[in-house]
């Protein structure tokens, strides 16, 4: 018999009751750090006061009302993401996916309004992740996500992830829109693409016109000890994804571009019914007034070196569990040697949590106001995970 809840996800038999900062307590009373951080969601950590008021405060106000009218919360975020970034606007969705999904709309829409409708390919690289929509999975384009799922939405073609020489050819085709791609690979194993390459990839897309579109929805919101990943390669994009940390938990994400990207999205060619309502709003901007600040984020890059240190550590003591530490700030991956999938249950085992990606990978993804305390807990847990794992010689 299907379970009543649809059976789409692999759930480990763990059912988590509260929360503070890093800390999980599990319905039976133990507690977990958690390095997973609702995969890269919770950026400052559960029960954080400043967002429980936020939310509680609107709460009692009012929750919604509807984009048919004004939303101060909504005008008061956007004019602070614009504040921050490259973008001159932002619409407001209630997830990554969605915000996907208005990227490549607009794209399109901005090369049907220049009289070239038929510059409507979006590229996109291999090893990527943009949502479970029709156009995410179209935009991904991998054969576990698409399969029996056809026919998928047209209008996308697959690069190799990290060949300059194929994008710069592929980018000389007369119908590309625009390319997409996430400045740090999340799902895909936590994989950085290299300053230059963003680099040259601006220049290239500048050459013939391609907007740049960034997936900055796990890698944003000072994941990576910037406000947004791509800010250290000194390139912008011409239009962004946010999502996951932007909420802190409270569904909400966005879609940040440049007043000549979003030229073609006039009244009435897009919406949502609850893309930015007042209480998402009101929780997400108590997040920015957090994160988007210097010293926030000179803390999150100063606690990503310790982190960073602890986890080339581990890799060394723990030589025949683990390959290397990659990843950028406070998104860090360790390659496996053995299945990532033993690496997380033997995490549970000793009450830390990390999350899996592809390519034999497992994610650390803290809350970015994690503890110097926490760090060091976490370090000895996952060393007593990975002793368990393949224990070392005496
Ligand atoms: C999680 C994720 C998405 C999808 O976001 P949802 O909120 O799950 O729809 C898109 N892109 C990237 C890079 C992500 O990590």
């Amino acid at each position: 018999m299907i379970p009543a809840i649809l059976p789409t996800y692999n759930r480990a038999p763990l059912s988590f009751v509260s929360g503070e900062g890093s800390w999980l307590v599990e319905a039976d009373g133990r507690r977990f750090l958690d390095l997973g951080a609702g995969i890269a969601v919770n950026v400052l950590g559960h029960a954080h006061p400043g967002l429980t008021r936020a939310l509680t405060e609107q709460a009692q106000a009012l929750w919604h009302t509807s984009n048919l009218y004004q939303i101060p919360q909504q005008e008061a975020l956007a004019q602070k993401l614009v504040d921050a970034t490259f973008a001159d606007t932002v619409f407001f969705t209630n997830s990554g996916t969605e915000a996907c999904e208005l990227a490549v709309k607009m794209a399109r829409k901005y090369w049907t309004d220049k009289g070239q409708p038929d510059r409507h390919v979006v590229l996109a690289f291999t090893g990527s992740f943009h949502g479970r929509s029709s156009a995410g999975i179209a935009a991904a384009g991998s054969e576990k996500m698409t399969s029996g799922f056809g026919p998928l939405l047209p209008g996308f073609r697959h690069l190799p992830f990290g060949d300059h020489d194929a994008l710069t050819e592929a980018l000389k085709a007369p119908d590309i829109a625009a390319v997409i791609l996430e400045p740090v690979q999340g799902e895909g194993g936590i994989v950085p693409v290299p300053d230059q390459c963003l680099k040259g990839l601006r220049d290239a897309c500048d050459e013939t016109g391609a907007l740049l579109i960034f997936d900055e929805v796990q890698c944003g919101m000072g994941r990576t000890g910037k406000l947004f990943a791509h800010e250290w390669a000194g390139v912008t994009p011409d239009i962004m994804m946010v999502a996951k940390g932007i909420g802190g938990g409270f569904p909400l994400g966005a879609l940040l571009a440049t007043e000549d990207a979003a030229c073609g999205m006039t009244a009435g060619t897009h919406g949502s019914t609850y893309g930015g309502n007042p209480l998402a709003c009101a929780v997400g901007n108590a997040v920015m007034d957090n994160v988007a600040d210097e010293a926030f984020l000179a803390e999150v890059n100063r606690k990503a070196g310790r982190m960073r240190q602890g986890l080339e550590s581990l890799v060394a003591s723990h030589p025949d569990v683990f390959e290397a530490v990659r990843g950028s700030g406070l998104m860090l991956g360790l390659k496996c040697k053995v299945p990532n999938g033993d690496v997380v249950s033997a995490g549970f085992a000793q009450q830390v949590i990390v999350v899996p990606a592809a390519d034999n990978v497992v994610r650390l993804l803290p809350a970015l106001n994690i503890t110097d305390d926490d760090i060091t807990e976490a370090l000895d847990r996952l060393d007593k995970a990975a002793a368990v794992l393949a224990p070392v010689d005496a």
